[in-house]
C-alpha cells in the first residue's frame, strides 16, 4: 500500500486531500501541530495516522519522509494578514521549513508534491497568467510579498534539484480555494458575518477580483496530476478561470443566506490589514496546461460551492451555539 506524508495535513486543503487519498486506498501520515475536531472523521479510516508535532522536529520529519513513498508538502501560512503582521513566522514556515522538506525528500529520493500559490505572479496586470508568465512584485518594504517570495525560492530550488536529476517533483499554484473548513479568508469571513448577522466588510471598493475554486475540484485535479507519470517534473496553475469581484461575492452571499445587502460596509485596505499591505487587483489562471495534461477543468459553479460551504458552516455554528 502506498504510504503518503501530508505536512500541514490538518489544514483546510490537507484535510480534504487526505480524505480523498484514504478513499483511494492509500495509507496516510498527517503531520500537524494540532488535532482539530474533524480529525474524528478521518480516524474512522484504519490507514490514517496523525502525528501531532512541529515540522521543526527534524528527527520526526526525517523519520516520516524515510517511511513514506510520496511527500506532499502543504504546511504553510496562507493568510494575507499573517504575511503582513508576522512576516518572520510566514517565512520560517514557508521558506526555512519548506527547504528542510525539499532537502530530506532529495536525500531519501522521495517524489515531492509541493503546493505553491497564485501569489507567485504578484500583481502582474496581464491576466490570465500562464505558468511561465512574469512575476511582478513590489518593494521588500511591503511585507505582503514575503509569502510569494518564499514560495518562489522553494520553486526555484525544487527545479534546480530536478535539473540535476536529484528530485522528482510536481508543483501546483493554487488560486483562491474554498469550501467547508476554510478559515481566515474573504469567503469564509463573509459567510460567517452573514450567518451571524454581523456587517460584511469589503476592503477597498470591492472591484478587485478573485477566481474562487471549490476544494473538491482542486482535490480532483491534484489526484489526477499525482497519478499521471507524464505530469511530473512540472508546475501547474490550478483554479477556475471564472472571475468574481469581492463585491459580487458579498452580494451573492447576502442573497444566499437571506441577509440584507445593506449589511455590506466598506473600509480601506490600510485600515483593515495595515500599512504594509498591497492588494492584488485581478488574479486569473490560464489552466490550459493542466487541462492538456490530465483533462482537468473545474466543474463546480460558485453558487453550488457556496451552497455547500454555507450549509456546512450553518450546521457547525448551530452546534457551537446550541
Ligand atoms: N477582503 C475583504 N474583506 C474581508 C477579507 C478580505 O474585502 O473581510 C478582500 C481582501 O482585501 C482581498 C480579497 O478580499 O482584496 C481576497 O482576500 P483573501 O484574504 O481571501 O486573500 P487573497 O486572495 O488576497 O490572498
Amino acid at each position: 500500500m502506498e504510504q503518503v506524508l501530508i505536512t500541514g495535513g490538518m489544514g483546510f486543503l490537507g484535510s480534504h486531500l487526505i480524505e480523498r487519498l484514504l478513499q483511494d486506498g492509500k495509507e496516510v501520515w498527517a503531520l500537524d501541530l494540532f488535532e482539530p475536531a474533524f480529525a474524528k472523521q478521518l480516524r474512522k479510516y484504519e490507514h490514517f495516522h496523525l502525528v501531532v508535532d512541529t515540522i521543526k522536529n527534524k528527527v520526526k520529519l526525517e523519520d516520516l519522509i524515510r517511511r513514506c513513498d510520496l511527500i506532499c508538502h502543504l504546511a504553510a501560512v496562507a493568510c494575507p494578514e499573517v504575511y503582513v503582521n508576522r512576516p518572520r513566522h510566514t517565512m520560517d514556515v514557508g521558506l526555512i521549513s519548506a527547504l528542510d522538506v525539499v532537502e530530506l525528500a532529495r536525500k531519501h529520493s522521495k517524489p515531492l508534491f509541493f503546493t505553491s500559490t497564485s501569489e507567485i505572479y504578484g500583481r502582474n496586470p496581464q491576466v490570465p497568467w500562464s505558468e511561465d508568465d512574469d512575476r511582478v512584485l513590489g518593494s521588500i518594504d511591503v511585507s505582503r510579498w514575503c509569502y510569494s517570495t518564499s514560495k518562489a525560492v522553494i520553486e526555484h530550488y525544487i527545479q534546480a534539484c530536478s535539473q540535476e536529476d536529484e528530485l522528482e517533483y510536481l508543483t501546483i499554484r493554487i488560486f483562491n480555494c474554498y469550501g467547508p473548513r476554510l478559515k481566515g479568508r474573504v469567503l469564509d469571513r463573509f459567510i460567517d458575518a452573514a450567518l451571524l448577522g454581523e456587517p460584511i466588510v469589503v476592503h477597498g471598493d470591492g472591484d478587485q477580483t478573485r477566481c474562487f475554486t471549490y476544494v473538491e475540484d482542486l482535490v480532483d485535479g491534484i489526484t489526477r496530476l499525482l497519478a499521471e507519470p507524464k505530469a511530473w517534473n512540472n508546475v501547474y496553475n490550478i483554479g477556475t478561470p471564472q472571475e468574481t469581484t469581492v463585491l459580487e461575492l458579498a452580494e451573492l452571499i447576502c442573497d444566499m443566506t437571506g441577509s440584507e445587502r445593506s449589511s455590506i460596509q466598506f473600509t480601506t485596505h490600510a485600515e483593515a490589514i495595515g500599512a504594509s499591505y498591497e492588494d492584488i487587483p485581478r488574479r486569473v489562471p490560464d489552466v490550459s496546461r493542466i487541462k492538456r495534461t490530465v483533462g482537468w477543468s473545474p466543474t463546480t459553479s460558485l453558487q453550488e460551492g457556496l451552497r455547500r460551504t454555507i450549509a456546512y458552516r450553518s450546521q457547525e455554528l448551530a452546534v457551537t451555539h446550541a
